[in-house]
Order: structure tokens, then C-alpha cells, then sequence
């Protein structure tokens, strides 16, 4: 078959390239074949089996979630007025009861939202494992295969009871061999290398508060032995930091340090409470920060200093945290609120709509250390969302891009994942929503005190 056979033009849009330069083509076109980007312009457009007129909407690349808990779908508007540690401690005992069935409700729950809100790539963090109960990567995975969005799931781990130190009641903390085994054996089965990965696994220890320090770093040390990106939770709250010292002599981030977990494999959730050392020794030595306003401001954990990390040369993603801390998993919500929220701490310079927008897609690729998606340019996968820009909340925005960051959240109307479509019409192509969230209800009943 040739290739013009198998090609789609997607013609007469903004079209957002998130390349190095920063190119927009205003009035023009992306060719996508065989699931990848040939080429974007503007001007003639090039010959392809199939034209789909983008009636002026905006196209960027997709968004990339870089933290999530799918499973806390099921446990929305609890703890209302807690702070972390006590929201954790409230919902530890609801979340023992996850299991498979319940995990995969969650998961299309919580990926469709994300797909409906312009996210392609979702990178999720489980950890709560309770004994007898398998399945539980295996119910996400499948979960998106099935709504045709990539996932990068962790096998995330938690070793450290209460009765040891920890946060977590005993009931719900592993051994550390069948961690490690565990781990190794999704990865085995599951973990897709290269670009165009659709499936991958990393490698993720819940927190300091929650994993001894053997954990961390035999969970780094299996990671580099495999080739899995390194996840973890750090200096979300100054309760994180007080608990840091008296446990381990030291904050946060020389404690990870320690540990040998300051490095380009590694990204961290949070880092609100981060000192201008702390900026430094992440910038020198590659360590990236998922960015997830929303859920800090939820648990009043602060604001992170992110205008110092890009000014210092950090790779900053976005994530939307799971929805027991940020009821609304919408991605392009957090490009809104980390506009905001840097604009709360340094003024109204601190942050451009355009930067907002590379933290989700460009910033997010590079913590999952993927140069496969989050840009369009020839080779990349074809990965993208479409913006409509005639209704009503866009009226009257000459910078159409810009008028998407500031006035967001929106709905896409049509996604794109290695060129398959995911979302038309601000629809699932593959799934019905209505039953999605009927399922869900049903499972989440489960979860009620
Ligand atoms: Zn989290």
C-alpha cells in the first residue's frame, strides 16, 4: 500500500508544533501517515488520501499526564478539609479494598476523562497493593488499550507500616522481595521499548513517609538494571519535611540524594517545598518535577517555585494527581492552574500561555524521557488534539492559543493517538461514556464508609 493511501491531512487549523522553535502555523495543516507526522506547514498542502477540514480550530500536540492514582476515581470529596497526612491516613483503610474489578472501573473512568480533556500519554502511580489481590496493573493497562490512549503505569510499592515508622497502616505494606519480583515481572510482560510505545512500566515507591530506604534504592538499582524511568512523591508538604528530619536526619531532597535518586531517570511528584539548593542539585543532575497545582492548592500544600526550576533548566511536567485530591482529572485544567498559580507567586510576568501549554505536552515527554510524542514534527507519533474555536468562551480571543490557556478547561473535539482517532465530536470513538460512568458507580458503591 503506498503511502498516500494510508495519509490523512488535517487541514485549515491552528496547528501548535511545540518544537524547539515555538512554531504555530495559524492557518495550516498537519499530514500524518501510518500513524506518524510527515510534515506540518502552511500555504498548498500537500497531496493525502483523506482531508479533514479543522474549520479553523486550534491543533496542539497531545497532553502528557506526568502523576496520577487512577484507582482514587472511586473515593472523590473525601477528607474535604484535610491536610495530607490526614487526608492519607482517612483514605488508607477505604483504599484497601481495591482489587481488580474495581481498578479497571476506575481506570476507564479516569482515562476517559483524561482523553476528553486533550491528554494521549497518561502516566499513572499505583501503590496501594493489598495482599491477594493480582490484577491491578494488568485491569489499567487493559483499560487503555481499550480507549486507544497510551498509558506508563508504575509498579508502585509501599514498605514502611506504621508500626515501623510509617504513614501507611501495616495491612497495606509489602516485602520487599515480592516487590521487586513483582516489578520485574510486569516489566517483563508488559514494558513496550522504543518510540511508539503504547505500554510502558516505571518503576515507583510510593514516599519517604511510606518506603524504607533498602526500597528506594533497590527499586533504582532493578530500574537501571531494566531501563524503567524512577517515580516517587517528594517535599509535597512542611509536614513531609518535619517528618524527614526527625526520621532521617535530613529534608527531603538530601535524603533522596542519599539514596542515590538525584538523576536524569528520575522524576518527582510535587516539590513544593523546594530550597534554591534544592533547584540547583535537581537542575545539575537531570532530576525532573511533575507540577500538580491543582491537587496542592486542594490540600493546601502551597505552591511550587516552577518560574525558578524552568529559569534553572529543570524538566517540569504537569500532572493532575489523583482524584481523591483534584475531583477534576483534566489535564488542560493544569496547564490553566500552573499559569495561575505561577502568576500567584511572581506577578504577571511569571508565566506565558505558551509555556503553560509546552509544561503539558513537551515538559511532560521529557520526564517520561519520551522525544517520540509531545511535539509535531516529521517523525513524531502522531499524537495530537483539536480545539474548537467557535463557542462561546473563545469569542472575541484574537490569539486563539492563548485565549484556550487562559479560558480552559475545555473538552476536546477530537483526539488523535498514532493517528487513530480516540475522541470526535467531543465523543469516545471506542467507548460509551454514559456506560463508562454507570460502571463506575456501581464499583464505587464499594467504596463508601
Ligand atoms: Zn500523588
Amino acid at each position: 500500500m503506498s503511502t498516500i493511501a494510508q495519509s490523512t491531512l488535517y487541514a485549515n487549523g491552528w496547528i501548535v508544533t511545540m518544537d524547539d522553535a515555538g512554531t504555530e502555523h495559524p492557518s495550516g495543516w498537519v499530514l500524518v501517515e501510518n500513524g506518524l507526522v510527515s510534515a506540518t506547514g502552511s500555504g498548498p498542502e500537500p497531496e493525502a488520501a483523506a482531508r479533514i477540514d479543522l474549520g479553523g480550530s486550534v491543533l496542539t500536540p497531545g497532553l502528557v499526564n506526568t502523576h496520577h492514582h487512577l484507582y482514587q476515581t472511586l473515593t472523590r470529596a473525601r477528607a474535604q478539609q484535610a491536610d495530607l497526612f490526614t487526608w492519607l491516613r482517612e483514605l488508607y483503610p477505604v483504599w484497601s479494598r481495591i482489587d481488580a474489578e474495581a481498578e479497571y472501573a476506575a481506570a476507564r473512568t479516569g482515562l476517559a476523562e483524561l482523553a476528553l480533556s486533550g491528554c494521549t500519554t497518561v502516566f499513572d502511580h499505583h501503590y496501594v497493593f493489598p495482599r491477594g489481590r493480582d490484577g491491578l496493573i494488568e485491569a489499567e493497562v487493559q483499560a487503555a488499550r481499550e480507549l486507544g490512549v497510551r498509558i506508563v503505569a508504575s509498579r508502585g510499592s509501599m514498605d514502611l507500616g506504621v508500626s515501623d515508622g510509617g504513614l501507611p497502616p501495616d495491612e497495606l505494606v509489602e516485602e520487599l522481595d515480592a516487590v521487586l519480583a513483582e516489578t520485574e515481572r510486569l516489566a517483563g510482560s508488559l514494558h513496550e521499548h522504543g518510540p511508539g510505545a503504547h505500554v510502558q512500566i516505571a518503576v515507583a515507591p510510593c514516599s519517604p513517609f511510606s518506603v524504607t530506604g533498602r526500597l528506594m534504592e533497590e527499586s533504582a538499582a532493578l530500574a537501571r538494571r531494566l531501563g524503567l524511568p524512577l517515580h516517587t512523591h517528594l517535599a509535597e508538604t512542611l509536614e513531609e519535611d518535619a517528618y524527614c528530619v526527625e526520621l532521617y536526619g535530613c529534608r527531603p531532597v538530601e535524603y533522596l540524594e542519599r539514596l542515590d535518586w538525584l538523576s536524569d531517570d528520575v522524576w518527582c511528584a510535587h516539590c513544593v517545598h523546594l530550597s534554591a539548593s534544592d533547584i540547583a542539585r535537581f537542575a545539575e543532575t537531570g532530576t525532573g518535577v511533575a507540577h500538580c497545582p491543582t491537587s496542592n492548592l486542594r490540600l493546601g500544600a502551597g505552591m511550587a517555585p516552577v518560574r525558578d526550576m524552568l529559569d534553572a533548566g529543570m524538566r517540569v511536567g504537569l500532572g493532575v494527581d489523583g482524584t481523591a485530591s483534584n475531583e477534576r482529572g483534566d489535564l488542560f485544567l493544569e496547564v490553566k492552574q500552573a499559569l495561575l498559580v505561577a502568576r500567584g507567586r511572581g506577578g504577571g510576568g511569571a508565566m506565558t500561555a505558551r509555556e503553560a501549554l509546552r509544561l503539558g505536552t513537551r515538559g511532560g515527554a521529557a520526564l517520561l524521557r519520551r522525544d517520540d510524542i509531545g511535539s509535531l514534527e516529521p517523525g513524531t507519533c502522531a499524537d495530537f488534539a483539536v480545539w474548537r474555536t467557535d463557542g462561546l468562551e473563545l469569542g472575541g480571543a484574537e490569539d486563539a492559543v492563548a485565549g484556550l490557556v487562559f479560558s480552559g478547561p475545555h473538552r476536546a473535539d477530537r483526539l488523535v493517538v498514532g493517528g487513530e482517532e480516540v475522541v470526535r465530536d467531543g465523543e469516545l470513538v471506542r467507548a460509551d461514556e454514559a456506560e463508562i460512568a454507570r460502571a463506575h458507580r456501581i464499583e464505587a458503591g464499594r467504596f463508601t464508609s
